[in-house]
This record gives C-alpha cells, sequence and structure tokens, in this order.
C-alpha cells in the first residue's frame, strides 16, 4: 500500500491555501524545485522496502549556493556505514549557517572532554532576526505574573513557538544526530508547502548531540569494531563509556548533577520552548510517545492531552504513508520526573519522546524483531494498527526515513496550529500559579535550625538550578499546621514552577502497584537528603513576609579559645566532613571522637573531629570555606578517639557495566575523594594488599557471576586502547580485550586482599559476590519472590550498631535510604549482632515513597553487613549509598565506610539480641 503522490507542481500551488496570515509568511515561489538524481536513488537503494519510505523524505532539493549534507560530509545522510562525529556536523550546520539567514548555530555549553554543546535555530530569515523578541515573549508567558489576559493573547497571537528536537542523548542510538542535518537542509532550502509551513509559522530548535563526548567515543568504536558485523547473532557490547561518567542515565539525572545535562536545562530556562522532544532508538519501527499510565497527577492536564494528540496524529501519517509499524502507546509512562525531556513539562512545556528502531550503528542487518516464542511488539493493537514485520532487514537510511517523515509531521502539527502551541504553554504556567493558590500544600518549608544546614543548602541549590524560586521568612512563621522560626526557607506554590516544586518534594503516592513503571518511583527530595521539609495546608503561609533567596554561600565559623590547645568541629552529618580532612592534608593528626561528649554546654556528637591547633589557617579556610562548625578548646577533651587517617583507595570497575560506577566516580571526584580506578588487569595483577588499604566495588552487573564474568568472552577480543585513528577510546582506562571478567583467579585476589588485612565494600547488585563466592562464607544473598517489585522507592532502614564509625554523623537510628534491589542478606543468628549494622524495617509502613510490592519480603533483612575475614573485612551494603547524585543523606555512610573509618570498628562486640528478636533477625 503506497501514498498515491501529487504532481509536485500541483503541491506548490495550493501553498498559497496552506500558509495563513501569520506575520511572517514570506511569498510563493513560482518555480518547482530542482532534485538532487544521486539523492533520490541512493534512498531508494539503501531503504531495504519501498514502503520504508515516504514521499517527504525520498528526494531531496537543489538549490544553488545552499549545501547538502553531502556536499560538505562527502555522503547522503542514511548512506550505510557512516556516523558524522560531532566536529563534522557542527562544520555542517555552520556551513549551512554561512550559506543561508534561515539558520543561527549557538554554542550553549562546554561537555567534561571539551567539546561544545550547539543548538541550531531554524525558521523563516523574518522570524529569526527577531529570535530574541519571540524568547522574550516565550519568557513572558513562562510567567506571567502581572500579564493580563488581554496582553497574554496579543503575545500568543505574535509568537512563534519554538519545537526543540535533541538526538543523540544516548550515544548507542546513532540515527538522531544523523537524520537532523537532512531535516535542517530541508527546513532551510526546500519550498515545498509543507516546508514553507513550516519554516514561516513556527521556529524549529535542534541539539544536535545531547551527550557530544558519548557520540564520538561511540563512533570511534563503531569504525573499530562495529561496522563490518552484518549478522545480528555477532553483535558485539558497545564501548565502556559513552560521556565521562554515566551513560545511558544521562537521562535519569534528576538533579542536573552532569556538566553537559546542565547546559540544556540553562539553555531551556533561558529560551522556553513549549515543545522538547527527545529522539531515541530501540524498539521497532517508530513508537510515539503518548504519556501512559502511570502519569504524574501533578502535570497539567492540558499536557494529557497533548501527549497523543501528537502521536496519533503522527501515527496517521505514516501509516496513511504506508509505512507499518508505528505505534503510540504500550511502552514508556509518565511517572518519573527525572528523564531529561521531562525539563520541558517539569517546568510547563511539553515533553515528547520517539523510539525509532534501529541497529546500534548504520550497518545493514536483518533484524528478528519479534521474541522467538511470541508476538512482543509485533502484535497488532488499539494502538499498533499496522504493526511492524516480526523480521525485517533494517538499514540506517530506514531509521532516517521513519524519523523525519515523523518529525516532519509532528511539525507540520505544530505549524498548524502554532497559535494553540503557545497559548497551552501560557495557560499550563498561569494554571501553575493558581494550583498553589487553590491546592494544598501551598508552600512547604525547611524549618531553619537544622543541624547540618550543608545539606539544607545543597536541597535549596538543586531547587534554584531548576528555576524554583525559594525564599527566607523575614520573621517567625505561625500556621495552622506548624511554627517556624524566622530565616526557615519558604518554597511557596504560587509561583511558575510550584507543580514542580510539589513533584520533587512530596512523597510519592504511586497510584496503582499492579502498574509497572518504566524507572523510580519515588524521589522526595527531603528524604534522599534527609533534610526536614515540611508541607503546610495553611494558605496564610502565601502572605508571609519573604526576601528572596539569592546567596547560597555561607561561611563557617570559628569559636573558642583564642589560642586552643585543639579544635574540635562538630559532626552535624555533613558530607563536607570528608572535605574537611582531604583539606587537611594526608599526615595530618586528625582524630574522632568515640562517643558523643561534652564541653561546658555544647555536646559533640560522636565522630565529631579534633584537630591540633597547629592546623591553623589551613583548618580556619577550609572550616569557613565548607560552612562547617569549629571551636577552639584550651585543653583536650576527656573523650575516646580514633584516628581519622585516610586509605590507599581502589573503586573496582568491570569493562562491560561502568554506568554505575561513574555516579560513585562523579561524587568521589566532585568531593575531591583520591581513588584509583582499577580494572579485571589490576585486579588478576595481585599484590593487592601491598598497593591497596580499601577496594570498593560500587552497584554493578546483576549477580555475582555477571560481576566475576562480565562481557561474555566469545566476543573477544575487544580492545580499548589510545589509537590515533581511535582518538577518543583509552580514555579512563586501557585494556587488550574487554571481555572475561576478573574471573576466579581476580576472585582468589580479592579474598587474598581481604585476608591479608584490607577492606572490601560492596554496593547494590555488587553485593551478590562476596556471599556467592565464599568471601562473606557464612552470609547468604537471597532473591525476592517473583512477586516482589520495587522500582527505586524510599524505604525505612533501622541503624543496629549507632556506635559503630560507618554512623557518624547521624543522630537517629531510623533513616530513609533508597531501595536499590540488592541481595536479601541472611547472617546467621551468631553473628548478626556483630556483623548486621543495619537493616530494612520492611512492611508496608517501612515504605516512605514510591512503590514496594511485595514490602514483607524485606522485614528485618540485613542492609550493611560488616564480616571480619581474616585480617580483614568485608562490608556489604545490600542499599547503594551512592545513587545519581540523589541520596545526599546515605552519602555519609559510603564516605565513613571507605575514606574516613575505613579501619575503625567499636571496641566491644555487641551484647547477642534477645532470643525473641534474633529468631527474627535474619
Ligand atoms: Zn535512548
Amino acid at each position: 500500500m503506497r501514498f498515491t503522490r501529487l504532481p509536485r507542481w500541483a503541491l506548490i500551488t495550493c501553498v498559497a491555501l496552506l500558509v495563513g496570515a501569520r506575520p511572517h509568511a514570506q511569498p510563493v515561489p513560482a518555480v518547482r524545485e530542482a532534485q538532487d538524481a544521486d539523492f533520490a536513488r541512493s534512498v531508494k537503494e539503501w531503504t531495504t522496502a519501498p514502503e520504508f519510505l515516504s514521499p517527504l523524505v525520498d528526494q531531496l532539493p537543489v538549490v544553488r549556493g545552499i549545501p547538502t549534507p553531502k556536499d560538505v560530509l562527502g555522503y547522503h545522510i542514511g548512506a550505510p556505514k557512516r556516523l558524522t562525529k560531532t566536529d563534522a556536523a557542527l562544520a555542517y550546520y555552520r556551513a549551512l549557517e554561512k550559506a543561508s539567514p534561515r539558520i543561527r548555530v549557538t554554542t550553549i555549553g562546554t561537555t567534561d572532554e571539551g567539546r561544545d554543546v550547539t543548538v541550531v535555530y531554524i525558521a523563516s530569515e523574518a522570524t529569526l532576526r527577531n529570535l530574541a523578541a519571540h524568547t522574550a515573549n516565550l519568557g513572558r508567558l513562562a510567567d506571567p505574573r502581572g500579564l493580563s489576559e488581554a496582553e497574554a493573547s496579543r503575545l500568543i497571537a505574535v509568537t512563534p513557538p519554538i519545537y526543540h528536537l535533541m538526538a543523540g542523548l544516548h550515544s548507542g542510538e546513532t540515527g538522531p544526530p544523523e537524520m537532523l542535518m537532512e531535516l535542517a537542509y530541508r527546513l532551510v532550502a526546500s519550498d515545498t508547502p509543507l516546508i514553507r509551513q513550516i519554516r514561516d509559522r513556527i521556529i524549529v530548535s535542534f541539539t544536535p548531540a545531547s551527550d557530544p563526548d558519548g557520540r564520538d567515543r561511540y563512533i570511534d568504536w563503531y569504525r573499530q569494531h562495529m561496522a563490518d558485523i552484518t549478522e545480528e547473532k555477532d553483535r558485539i557490547t558497545g564501548p565502556p563509556y559513552w560521556g565521562k561518567y554515566i551513560f545511558h542515565d544521562n537521562n535519569r539525572d534528576i538533579n542536573y548533577s552532569q556538566v553537559t545535562m546542565r547546559a540544556h536545562l540553562d539553555w531551556y530556562l533561558a529560551t522556553h520552548p513549549p515543545v522538547m522532544h527527545d529522539l531515541h532508538e530501540s524498539v521497532p519501527f517508530l513508537y510515539t510517545f503518548s504519556g501512559q499510565a502511570p502519569q504524574n497527577p501533578n502535570l497539567d492536564p492540558i499536557i494529557y492531552g497533548e501527549l497523543p494528540t501528537f502521536a496519533n496524529f503522527e501515527m496517521m501519517q505514516l501509516t496513511k504513508y504506508g509505512m507499518p509499524g508505528v505505534w503510540t502507546h504500550g511502552f514508556v509512562d509518565m511517572w518519573s520526573p527525572g528523564y531529561l525531556a521531562f525539563m520541558s513539562s517539569n517546568h510547563n512545556g511539553l515533553v515528547r519522546m520517539y523510539e525509532t528502531f534501529g541497529n546500534g550503528g548504520a550497518t545493514t542487518m536483518k533484524r528478528r524483531v519479534a521474541p522467538p516464542e511470541g508476538a512482543g511488539q509485533t502484535s497488532r493493537e488499539w494502538y499498533r494498527p499496522l504493526p511492524p514485520y516480526k523480521e525485517v532487514l533494517w538499514s540506517m537510511r530506514n531509521n532516517t526515513n521513519y524519523m523525519q517523515t515523523a518529525v516532519l509531521s509532528a511539525l507540520q502539527y505544530a505549524a498548524s496550529f502554532p497559535d494553540v502551541l503557545v497559548e497551552n504553554f501560557y495557560r499550563k504556567s498561569r494554571n501553575s500559579i493558581e494550583a498553589g493558590k487553590k491546592d494544598a500544600p501551598h508552600a512547604y518549608v525547611v524549618p531553619a535550625g537544622q543541624k547540618d544546614l550543608t545539606r539544607v543548602d545543597l536541597l535549596v541549590s538543586l531547587l534554584q538550578r531548576q528555576g524554583i524560586e525559594v525564599t527566607r521568612a523575614t520573621d517567625d512563621v505561625t500556621l495552622s499546621d506548624g511554627t517556624y522560626p524566622a530565616g526557615s526557607y519558604l518554597i511557596k506554590r504560587d509561583q511558575p514552577y510550584g507543580r514542580l516544586v510539589k513533584t520533587l518534594l512530596e512523597k510519592q503516592s504511586y497510584p496503582d502497584p499492579a502498574l509497572r513503571t518504566y524507572d523510580d518511583t519515588g524521589w522526595t527530595m527531603g528524604l534522599m537528603l534527609q533534610v526536614e521539609v515540611k508541607p503546610t495546608a495553611d494558605k496564610a503561609v502565601l502572605d508571609v513576609s519573604v526576601t528572596p533567596v539569592t546567596d547560597l554561600t555561607r561561611t563557617g565559623r570559628l569559636a573558642g579559645a583564642t589560642s586552643p590547645a585543639t579544635w574540635v568541629i562538630a559532626h552535624h552529618g555533613s558530607n563536607d566532613m570528608v572535605r574537611l580532612r582531604l583539606a587537611l592534608g594526608a599526615d595530618a593528626d586528625v582524630r574522632a571522637a568515640r562517643a558523643a561528649f561534652t564541653v561546658g554546654d555544647v555536646t559533640y556528637a560522636a565522630g565529631s573531629f579534633l584537630v591540633p591547633a597547629t592546623a591553623g589557617t589551613t583548618l580556619s579556610d577550609a572550616v569557613a570555606r565548607l560552612g562547617l562548625e569549629a571551636t577552639g578548646l584550651a585543653a583536650a577533651p576527656e573523650v575516646a578517639t580514633v584516628p581519622v587517617d585516610l586509605p590507599r583507595l581502589a573503586m573496582f570497575t568491570t569493562w562491560g557495566r561502568t554506568q554505575e560506577v561513574g555516579w560513585v566516580r562523579h561524587a568521589f571526584d566532585t568531593f575531591g575523594i583520591p581513588y584509583e580506578l582499577v580494572y579485571k588487569e589490576r585486579v588478576r595483577q595481585g599484590s593487592l594488599r601491598t598497593a591497596f588499604d580499601v577496594i570498593l566495588i560500587p552497584s554493578q552487573a546483576t549477580t555475582g557471576k555477571s560481576l566475576v564474568y562480565d562481557v561474555d568472552r566469545k566476543a573477544g577480543p575487544l580492545a580499548y586502547r589510545k589509537d590515533p585513528a581511535f582518538p577518543t577510546l583509552g580514555t579512563y582506562g586501557e585494556t587488550d580485550d574487554v571481555t572475561g571478567g576478573m574471573g576466579l583467579e581476580g576472585v582468589l585476589e580479592l579474598q587474598k586482599f581481604v585476608n591479608e588485612g584490607g577492606v572490601l565494600i560492596t554496593l547494590g547488585a555488587s553485593s551478590y559476590m562476596p556471599a556467592e563466592f565464599g568471601l562473606q562464607r557464612e552470609v547468604t544473598a537471597a532473591r525476592p519472590t517473583g512477586a516482589f517489585y520495587a522500582p527505586g522507592p524510599i524505604v525505612q532502614a533501622e541503624i543496629l550498631r549507632p556506635e559503630h564509625p560507618i554512623f557518624f554523623g547521624y543522630a537517629t537510628t531510623t533513616v530513609p535510604v533508597r531501595y536499590a534491589n540488592g541481595p536479601l542478606f541472611q547472617v546467621p543468628l551468631e553473628d548478626v549482632a556483630e556483623q548486621v549494622l543495619m537493616r530494612f524495617t520492611g512492611g508496608e509502613e517501612g515504605v516512605l515513597s514510591g512503590l514496594m510490592r511485595g514490602a514483607t519480603e524485606t522485614r528485618r533483612r540485613p542492609a550493611i553487613v560488616d564480616t571480619p575475614v581474616g585480617k580483614g573485612r568485608v562490608v556489604a551494603f545490600a542499599t547503594n549509598p551512592c545513587y545519581r547524585w540523589q541520596n545526599h543523606g546515605e552519602f555519609g555512610m559510603l564516605f565513613n565506610a571507605a575514606v574516613l573509618f575505613w579501619n575503625d570498628r567499636p571496641v566491644d562486640r555487641p551484647a547477642p539480641p534477645p532470643a525473641a528478636e534474633a529468631a527474627t533477625v535474619r
């Protein structure tokens, strides 16, 4: 079935009817476009079946003076085995910019590795000339406080929406950055009615590569190892790294911790595109996101009308062109706000997303789409009326054709209703402010007087980063549901991003436990940071007198004796205690109190630092800079202490799963904690104890076996080495072969390391390994039943040995932790009292935010087990205390275990628990 095409001249003569009376409309050309015959021939050849092509993309006009992609790159988009690195793509966009006033290229930031992050704008010359004014108008509509309805209507009438496309967030999804170059050319050069309508009525903007570092590394890897693999069964793993740290999770960076993700957010908040559309690659042939349940109920209901409207329009258009396999439902839901493009819906815009089928490169390949035993995503459904084939020969050009045709359809829709899109954006922004006035909670209060202000400051700064206004109460605040001292932070909800305030700070109540979701179900910031945050239902809070918080610089305090014998630095749980320790220098004689102690009328918590007076300005400077409290004491206090000596720290990563390790590397780098990143090669080499005191294995893999054997050896050898031909490879580590894992010989070396006095620390899923491979011989690492389902909830944990240095800085014995789906440990009864440091309380009542189905399975299960082995120890966390730059409240346990108190345990063995209690502790 093919769409019957009108002659091109007929389309052109229709143009005057289609282009409305928007102020930017341009005269209709009288001439028919010349076409690039080589393009048409090539595309036909590279498209693997006629139905995978559409009339929107099977031709390319030739316009004198405007370079096609081939003119600059040397090949048409979609050519087999051709992928374009970011500098070449940027060169193309710059060449277009030089040739045409319809495109503008801007740099919005720099990546970890120094590449430019760019945004490209395309519209008619007249529209682009006024880009700044249009952006200013969108900014005014984004914050409509003080804007009359009449003025808003006027702005809506004259402001074209910006429709923003993002490509290459996931580097293994290689098609979108290619497609955008051809789309750019079409939008700039073509004069078909459709293209003119788009150009004249809206502004199209792109992020050509959302993760430029990863894009270039993936292409080098593809060129070295993948380009010639033509059989699906021979496909291999991708490169060990995309960007510097976090791989695929760049789409889960809810706090915008990564420098490149921050560049996107800053640009967004300055530009306010009403639509942000992220182009991904996975399922066949094209899935267009329609916002299925579970849905975030805080978002404006208008969004849930916009999403399926766009998706159904695209499905209709592509199906009309005869393209099979376009569908709108049954894949990604609308629950987690942490996806990158969600910045749009979080800020009253519209998030959109595609998954187009891809081969992980530009090599044409026969692909089995359906699983051998069933239909998978190839079944006919109400949302998939013309399903994808079960088996298909697929090419990069197919991918380009589908995605470009769908994007052109989306732009067609946007250009048909530009004022509706802008009006929706305005209405959602206005509604968000009104919702804060109408619906409780009307504000969240971060009470003054919390002991650790560094985490309070962090919470405030993370909110501000997202454009949320935070204020400080000028006087004491008395509300019907609480009283708070002057200086408390108030985050009022009658602001443009008031809905986002609620989304980030409330407890997540999952709407239907029967529904599965694509990512986390809980992210409540106060719980994650262990900062007290109180909602208030008292509307009077909106009238409380406040000043805006513009400067979060906090200077630490030095007090007490002028020429002290010793300094004491109170430990209130600040993660910056580790920064302070590092600032004092490895050789400094820093000690920590084993227990709380009192000087005068001040009580210092266990873990407070005692620093000799000789530390002088190094100490005072660090304390001031980090916002800590130091007091000079005339005499050393009477309290038992432990030396805060620093370890030689190794962090282990597999080659196959560097992502969770990347989050820990990012945290350690940010806090300035030195470590050596080691791979299987170093572990197998042995003599680990002579080189290291602590080996940290962040969560990675899913079983002990997969941690030990990693990438299947049959794909090898696969080198990841520095090579002038592939300049981005061999970064962050080198090997002749990424496959095979550390193997049993690696496990033996780890066992020797521990026996000889080393400390092995495992996090999350990596904690299966010590139990499964006998390093913790008496500990069992079990798995939950099939009915258990816990997509990232926040749960309650109970600290059983508060005197253990791992818990220095924790003032309470119950703490919220993110559930990491680590092992369900069982520890022999006689060892429980000594080895189980923390456990999950479990059960429904232990779920603090998000969903845990089958929560009784976690009841009283150990969360941290500290097992003496030989002369050393294995400390296994079932939690992941360093998760996506989110759970800062748990970071302290990791920093204590791995850095500050790596060789410190309580002096006394605890008494065994009473028999009745012990029987229920596993
Ligand atoms: Zn993706």
